[in-house]
């Protein structure tokens, strides 16, 4: 379920600290290290998926969970009324570096960057 070299798995397990927003028995969401914007919340599956090619049947529990945590978290941190982006990068051309699967949460100013 978990990989031992992940960083975000040794986030998860506490053994690298981070400002954990959400947890629940499938999710853990924390504030992004290097935030693009006021808000920056990576929300992350506690089971290591490597990136969204990696998803299963079995993971769509999982994958939904990520979109309404997102919604609480938005709403929690007072950004769900005017709105924020979610990202999911994936694979070399998505520039997704760490290869944990996560939605990136962004938000508390109007977004300045185009898609593609
Ligand atoms: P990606 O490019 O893979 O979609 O995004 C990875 C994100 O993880 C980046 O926004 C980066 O700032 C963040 N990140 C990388 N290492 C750490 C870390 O150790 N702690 C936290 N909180 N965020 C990290
Ligand atoms: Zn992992």
């Amino acid at each position: 379920m978990q990989d031992p070299d992940c960083i975000f798995c040794k986030i998860i397990n506490g053994d690298i600290p981070s400002t954990k927003v959400y947890e629940d028995e499938l999710l853990f969401a924390f504030n992004d290290i290097n935030p693009a914007a006021p808000v920056h919340v990576l929300i992350v599956p506690k089971k290591h998926i490597q990136d969204n090619n990696h998803i299963t049947a079995e993971d769509e529990v999982i994958a939904g969970r990520m979109f309404t945590a997102a919604k609480e978290i938005a709403s929690q941190l007072k950004i769900a009324e005017d709105g924020y982006r979610l990202i999911i990068n994936t694979g070399r051309h998505g520039h997704q570096e760490v290869p944990h699967l996560h939605l990136h949460l962004i938000g508390g100013q109007p977004m300045q960057h185009p898609m593609g």
